[in-house]
C-alpha cells in the first residue's frame, strides 16, 4: 500500500491501535517506547525497527527518525527541540514538499502547554473556558486570580496532564493551600470553572499540511459529536451520538472543531473536547494531536477508524484518498466504556471477562501486565440500532466497573 516507514513517538494502547490498523493495510511501523510497550507486541514479528528508549530523550528520538520516513506521535509530552533539529536536517520525504513530522512538531509544542494552546486559540476567536497563568506558587497570588475568575475553578498544570492529574478543583479559598501543594513543581495556570451541561468530543481528521481556520472545509473532516462522561477527571464512557442532543448543536461542534483543528499546522488526527454550556454555546477544552480515547469506537462503529485515519493522513500518497463519508458512522449507535484498573493487579480482567458473555461487544485490552487504581487497562465498545439498546446491553458491565472501583 505504502512503502513508507512510520515511526511513533510513544507506544501506549494509541500506538498499539495505530500499529493494528497500519499492519491491516501492510505498512510498517516503528515504535519508540520501552521494550514489550503494549504496541510493541502487536505485530512483533514484521517490525525490526523499534527503538527501546524514551520519546522523551532527544538521542531515542533521533535513534527513531533513523530509521523511519515519517514521524508522528500517540502522545504529546515528547521532545519537541530534537524534532525542530530533525526537520532543519532534512525536512522533506524524499525530495518531496512533504514534511516528515506529521503533524508538525510546531502544533505538538503549542499544545503540549495548555495555557499557550489557550492563548492560541483565543487569537483564532475559538471561544475557550478563560484562563489566567498563574506565575508564582505563593498562595497570595492564587488568591488574587481567584478574586478574578470566581470559584468554583480548576487549577491545571500547564504541561504533562492526562486523565486529570494535573488538574485540582479548587471550591473556595480553603483548597488553594492544598491545590498549590498538590501541584508542586508544576508550572500553572487557573481556569474558570465550566458548568456544563454535558461534555462532548469529536475527532478530526487533517488531510492538509498548511494551516488556515479560513480553508477548514476543505482541509479537515468530523468524526460524529460524541458525548464523553467523566469521573474524577478521567474519561468513563462515550455515547455515539451525543444523546439529546440536537442536530444543529452537533453539527455546531463539529464545525468548531474543525475550524479549531484547522488552525494547526501538518496533517493527522487530533481529539476535540469541547463543553457543552447550560445555554448551548460551546467552548473548546483540549485539543489532542493524535488519536484520542473518545474516538476509540470508531474501531468498530465508522466506515475508517481514528487509527486507519491517523496513519493515511501522515503519508503523501495516502492522505488525498480520505473522502467525505468515510468519517461517518456505519451502524446507529455505539457506548464505549473504559476499564480501569483496580484494587488488584487483575480486577481490571472482572469486566472483560464479563464482557465475553455479551454478544457483539468488543473488547480491547491493553498488555499493560499488572492494573493499578485508575490506569487505562482496556476499553469495550457495543454497537446496536440506538443508544439506549447500547446502554442497556452495557448497563451490567458498567456496574461491575462502579463496584471494582468502590
Ligand atoms: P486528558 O486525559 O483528557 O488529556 P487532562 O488531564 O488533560 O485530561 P482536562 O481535559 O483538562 O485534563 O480535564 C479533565 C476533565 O476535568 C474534563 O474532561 C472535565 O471533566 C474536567 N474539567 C477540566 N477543566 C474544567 C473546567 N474548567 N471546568 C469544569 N470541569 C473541568
Ligand atoms: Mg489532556
Ligand atoms: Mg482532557
Amino acid at each position: 500500500m505504502d512503502n513508507h516507514v512510520v515511526g511513533v513517538l510513544g507506544g501506549g494502547q494509541l500506538g498499539r491501535m495505530l500499529v493494528e490498523a497500519a499492519s491491516r493495510l501492510n505498512i510498517q511501523v516503528a515504535i519508540l517506547d520501552s521494550d514489550n510497550a503494549p504496541a510493541k507486541q502487536i505485530n512483533a514479528a514484521a517490525s525490526d525497527k523499534h527503538v527501546t528508549g524514551s520519546f522523551a530523550k532527544a538521542s531515542d528520538v533521533k535513534q527513531l527518525a533513523s530509521r523511519c520516513d515519517v514521524l508522528t506521535y500517540e502522545i504529546e509530552h515528547v521532545d519537541t527541540k530534537i524534532l525542530e533539529e530533525l526537520e532543519e536536517e532534512k525536512p522533506f520525504l524524499d525530495g518531496s514538499k512533504w514534511s516528515r513530522i506529521q503533524p508538525s512538531w510546531k502544533t505538538v509544542r503549542t499544545i503540549q502547554d495548555k495555557f499557550v494552546q489557550k492563548q492560541h486559540l483565543a487569537k483564532f476567536g475559538i471561544p475557550t473556558a478563560k484562563s489566567i497563568a498563574v506565575g508564582t506558587s505563593h498562595p497570595q497570588g492564587l488568591k488574587e486570580t481567584a478574586d478574578q475568575l470566581g470559584y468554583p475553578l480548576m487549577l491545571k498544570s500547564r504541561t504533562e496532564a492526562y486523565d486529570g492529574r494535573g488538574n485540582y478543583p479548587v471550591r473556595s479559598v480553603s483548597d488553594i493551600e492544598p491545590a498549590l501543594k498538590a501541584l508542586e513543581n508544576r508550572p500553572l495556570y487557573a481556569e474558570k470553572w465550566a458548568n456544563f451541561q454535558m461534555e462532548l468530543a469529536v475527532m478530526v481528521v487533517k488531510t492538509a499540511q498548511e494551516d488556515s481556520i479560513d480553508a477548514w472545509e476543505s482541509r479537515t473532516l468530523a468524526y460524529p459529536t460524541v458525548e464523553t462522561i467523566h469521573e474524577d477527571s478521567i474519561c468513563k464512557l462515550v455515547y455515539v451520538p451525543a444523546r439529546g442532543v440536537s442536530k444543529k448543536v452537533a453539527r455546531a461542534a463539529q464545525d468548531l472543531a474543525r475550524r479549531a483543528v484547522a488552525s494547526f499546522p501538518g496533517t493527522g488526527v487530533f481529539g476535540v473536547e469541547l463543553f457543552l454550556l447550560q445555554d448551548d454555546n460551546l467552548v473548546v477544552n483540549e485539543i489532542a494531536p493524535r488519536p484520542h480515547n473518545s474516538g476509540h469506537y470508531t474501531i468498530e462503529a465508522c466506515h475508517m477508524s481514528q487509527y486507519e485515519a491517523q496513519i493515511r493522513a501522515i503519508l503523501p500518497d495516502l492522505a488525498p484518498t480520505i473522502r467525505p463519508g468515510a468519517t461517518d458512522l456505519a451502524v446507529p449507535a455505539a457506548v464505549m466504556l473504559n476499564i480501569l484498573g483496580g484494587p488488584q493487579p487483575d480486577s481490571h480482567l472482572l469486566v472483560a471477562k464479563a464482557a465475553l458473555s455479551i454478544p457483539g461487544a468488543k473488547i480491547h485490552l491493553y498488555g499493560k501486565g499488572a492494573g493499578r487504581p485508575g490506569r487505562k487497562m482496556g476499553h469495550i465498545t457495543i454497537l446496536g440500532s440506538s443508544v439506549s439498546e447500547c446502554e442497556t446491553k452495557i448497563h451490567p458491565l458498567i456496574q461491575m466497573v462502579d463496584a471494582v472501583r468502590a
